[in-house]
């Protein structure tokens, strides 16, 4: 058990038993890729994987943190953005978020143990930020409200990690609940929890990991960021959320640039799919998202140009053996495909996908189902 990894890795490293246990789980954004820089609409939910934040006191202003995929300890006290470095920034970024918001933030000695993948696109950073983010905030009892930690969690992996990332990724760790998709508007904030139980229609996610090696994913990350703030600058607007579908035409012909006309394309039909998908699932046509799932990859795909050949070949076979629809999730270059299948097609997409890798000669895929677990909590 995780937790028990997580117990045993304080016991060890600690010579003590933890106070507590706090979980905070990866995330799949179900749709609504590269939208929450926009300002627009995404649609994550939980993973049942989680990061599990082992945690006990230590004296003010000293922080241990220990992880079992990693073999020193590292320590430190109040720092400033960047003097930490490595995964180890990710909880001093924490820290920092935290005292820079005016908190105090209790000492504390930590151990971290973890089911999320890292570097899959599954968000194992923002479950690492919000295992200890809700960790510290219980110990030392902080007032923090709910709706307020993800920023809290994303400046620590903008300004301290310097990743520049939107706010899904830790809203979706921090705010998803079981049974539920969260649709969060990434102007406002705002979420809704949208009823997401696909074992009631027979159906499931299948999570495909291309186990690609991601390549160039910063740099393209932040080219594609600046092309869609660029765009927004253009069109006058504040950012590309601004634009609806029916202005689309409109605000493409007002741009010269070919690659920038296809970025702003991908977004406003992007926040137009997820607004679809909401209605669907609300009404209970869940088979009836997989075409917005896949127009959602082609636009990935041909629009905004972060996808790589493993992943269209994932997304391909899974269609060809009958899911209801399939993309890629997560910020692109690599990482994770979701196909919405029939629950008992699960073996028979895997093993068509395996082959499919086989016979073009890349790494086997990892591939798993999932349901909408819990977002971040004490234990
Ligand atoms: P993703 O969030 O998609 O998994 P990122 O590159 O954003 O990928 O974050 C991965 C990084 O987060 C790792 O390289 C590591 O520095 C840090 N990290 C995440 N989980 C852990 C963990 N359990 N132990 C140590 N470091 C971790
Ligand atoms: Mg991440």
């Amino acid at each position: 058990m995780i937790t028990d990894d997580a117990a045993g890795a304080f016991f060890k490293a600690y010579g003590v038993e933890p106070a507590g246990l706090w979980a905070a789980p990866g995330r799949v954004n179900l749709i609504g890729e590269h939208t929450d820089y926009n300002e627009g609409f995404v649609l994550p939910f939980a993973l049942p994987q989680r990061t599990i934040a082992a945690v006990g006191p230590a004296p003010a202003g000293e922080w241990t943190v220990c992880s079992t995929f990693e073999d020193e300890p590292v320590s430190f006290g109040l720092t400033e953005p960047g003097e930490v470095t490595g995964w180890a920034a990710y909880v001093a970024g924490v820290v920092w978020s935290l005292a820079d918001a005016g908190h105090q933030v209790p000492g504390a000695r930590i151990a971290i143990a973890s089911e999320v993948p890292l570097g899959s696109g599954l968000s194992s950073s923002a479950a690492l930020e919000s295992s200890v983010l809700t960790a510290l905030i219980d110990l030392g009892g902080l007032d923090v409200p709910l709706e307020k930690r993800p920023a809290l969690a994303q400046r620590a992996e903008n300004v301290y990690v310097g990743a520049p990332t939107g706010i899904l990724d830790q809203s979706a760790s921090i705010r998803c609940q079981e049974g539920r998709a969260l649709f969060l508007d990434c102007r406002s904030y705002e979420v809704e929890q949208i009823p997401f139980d696909l074992a009631a229609q027979g159906l499931a996610i299948l999570v495909i990991n291309s186990n690609a090696p991601h390549q160039h994913v910063d740099g393209e990350y932040g080219a594609r960021r600046k092309s869609c703030e660029d765009a927004a600058r253009l069109l006058g607007v504040r950012a590309l959320r601004d634009i609806t579908g029916d202005q689309l035409d409109d605000a493409l012909a007002r741009l010269d640039d070919e690659v920038m006309r296809r970025r702003v394309r991908h977004i406003v039909t992007e926040d137009d799919r997820v607004l679809a998908t909401v209605k669907l699932l609300h009404a209970g046509r869940v088979r009836e998202i997989g075409p917005l799932l896949t127009a959602s990859h082609v636009s990935m795909r041909d629009d905004f140009e972060i996808t790589v050949r493993q992943v269209d070949l994932a997304v391909e076979t899974a269609l060809q053996v009958g899911a209801y629809g399939a993309r890629m999730t997560g910020g692109g270059f690599g990482g994770c495909v979701l196909a919405l299948i029939d629950s008992d097609k699960a073996a028979e997409v895997t093993a068509a996908v395996e082959e499919a890798y086989a016979g073009e000669g890349f790494t086997p895929p990892t591939a798993w189902t999932v349901t909408a677990g819990p977002g971040a909590t004490r234990l």
